[in-house]
């Protein structure tokens, strides 16, 4: 079994997994590109849904419409390039210079990708810097404090200034109200990474392996073997784009490759091929991206990444973040709109109409900020950097956490046991195959966790992320429980 496959693009990026939306499955079920607009809802089934109770709590996040950050991570959209990652990295005139996750080319979107930014960051100003000067790190996320931590003990006199009453950024950690614990709205688990895992170790942050265990069902219950069909598509869409000069969308390869149509011969199970590539792009390129197949760059998209081992987050992630900024200056609810920089000084305005001054900045605000015309430059960007802001992508990725009496949707063996196997734990990682739920992949927190509790997060990205954080709680609980209908009246 192809365990890229069986965990929908599992390991690390399975966190970001969300549902395939309505176009890209349209679109692959008649196998033509561009695809028709899609239905503005997609309730699976009408409510109440069979087998399925109403969770006892629900809270979710809405990225996309958070003025401070504009989505959930970047991507690399069509004609991304790691050059132009790190050329966002690079200092302005000596005195700017921009770190987060966007500008990471090994780890982009991550945790570790934000840290090895700030990392950067912390040595471009060291490099013309001197101990004693005065460096204003904008953001208070993962690179802003990991860049002002090491100018603070190298001996910068370091100001960070933070748009949001709190800090973390797009680490989100709150108290569980329906629980006992804290609850993640934004990161929850890490990669393979030395040096995140030291420092959340340092900081008694507590990570637990995950399993690569995943249950996939048909809509009507039935688990199944994930087969490596759609994987096999992909990667066959991938080599003919690379082999253009040209960049072009994940999607458009698939259908000009000649790797479409996919032989829609069922299975002795009932799938057919194309519902396993349906399953491919909801559990693993719209996760792993926020984005539809039809901006992910076909060249860039990186299914290897998507592979790497993971760790779910037990302890607090902003218990990481509160260490980190401990020692530091950090000033909250001040977002700034205008950077003018020149060969001598920066100069920052605030919304609140105050100004500061300080020898050098580094600038970690969002892609997503960037991209709009919330911070104004003066002088603009030089060029590279304006094409890098424009050309990579922002990707949308929502969690919802919903709290049930009990964990109806546990199983007792997961698809992917043969006779005889008796796995340790119930799966981790929740998806279905041969439809379009909202939710494309979810998490039982409490097998993940340990602790057993009745928790599910759902993952939800790119537009249909947009459309729900715009509806009612009511909408969005009718929109994403028929999800969960066939872990309720499971078959096999
Ligand atoms: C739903 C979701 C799930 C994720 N899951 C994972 C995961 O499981 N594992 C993983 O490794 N990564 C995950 N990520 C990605 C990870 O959270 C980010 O890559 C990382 O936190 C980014 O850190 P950063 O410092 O680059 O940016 P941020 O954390 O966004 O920090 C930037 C800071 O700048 C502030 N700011 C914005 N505008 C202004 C302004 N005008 N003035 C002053 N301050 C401003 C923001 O408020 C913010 O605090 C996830 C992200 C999301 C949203």
């Amino acid at each position: 079994m192809d365990s890229r496959a069986a965990s929908g693009g599992m390991a690390r990026r399975t966190f970001l997994t969300a549902s395939l939306s309505g176009i890209a499955a349209v679109a692959l079920s008649s196998c033509t590109w561009p695809p028709p607009e899609p239905t503005p809802t997609r309730a699976a089934t009408p409510s109440p849904i069979p087998g399925v109770p109403k969770p006892t709590a629900m809270e979710r996040s809405r990225w996309a419409d958070d003025p401070f950050a504009r989505g959930a991570f970047s991507f690399d959209a069509v004609g991304s390039t790691p050059e132009l990652r790190e050329a966002l990295g690079e200092p302005v005139s000596d005195r700017l210079v921009f770190a987060g996750e966007a500008c990471s080319t090994d780890a982009p979107g991550t945790l570790q990708g934000a840290r090895d930014s700030g990392l950067r960051a912390a040595a471009h100003v060291m490099r013309p810097g001197s101990p004693g000067e005065r460096v204003a790190v904008i953001g208070a996320g993962v690179a802003g404090l990991t860049a002002a931590r090491e100018l603070l003990d190298a001996g910068y006199e370091v100001i960070v200034l933070e748009a949001r009453d709190r800090i973390g950024g797009r680490v989100d950690t709150v108290e569980d109200p329906s629980g006992d614990g804290t609850a993640e709205f934004g990161a929850m688990f890490i990669g393979d990474d030395a040096g995140l895992e030291l420092a959340l170790t340092a900081a008694g942050v507590d990570v637990r392996p995950t399993p690569d265990s995943t249950l996939v069902r048909t809509l009507d219950g039935t688990a199944v073997e994930p087969s490596d069909a759609g994987w096999q598509a992909i990667a066959a869409a991938q080599a003919w784009a690379q082999g253009s000069s040209e960049d072009v969308s994940l999607a458009t390869a698939l259908a000009t490759s000649g790797v479409l149509p996919l032989p829609d011969e069922p299975a002795a199970d009932g799938t057919t091929p194309a519902d396993w590539l349906r399953h491919s792009l909801a559990s693993g390129v719209e996760p792993a991206t926020g984005a539809l197949p039809t901006t992910v760059s076909a060249q860039r998209f990186d299914a290897a990444r998507a592979e790497a081992s993971v760790a779910f987050v037990t302890g607090a992630l902003s218990d990481w973040l509160t260490s980190l900024a401990e020692p530091l200056e950090v000033v909250l609810s001040s977002a700034v709109v205008r950077i003018a920089y020149d060969d001598e000084r920066v100069g920052l305005r605030f919304d609140s109409g105050e100004s500061l001054s300080a020898d050098r900045a580094v600038v970690t605000v969002p892609l997503g900020v960037l991209q709009t015309d919330t911070i104004a430059f003066e002088p603009a960007l030089p060029l590279l950097h304006q094409r890098a802001v424009a050309t990579l992508g922002m990707g949308v990725v929502d969690t919802v956490r919903m709290r049930f009496d009990e964990a109806f949707w546990r199983s007792p063996a997961p698809a992917t046991a043969r006779p005889g196997d008796e796995p340790a734990e119930p799966p981790v990682f929740l998806s279905t195959v041969g439809g379009v739920p909202a939710v494309g992949l979810w998490i039982d927190v409490g097998v993940a966790s340990g602790t057993g509790e009745p928790v599910l997060v759902g993952l939800i990205a790119a537009e249909q992320a947009r459309r729900l954080e715009q509806v009612s709680d009511r909408e969005f609980r009718e929109a994403v429980l028929p999800g969960l209908a066939p872990f309720a009246t499971a078959a096999g």
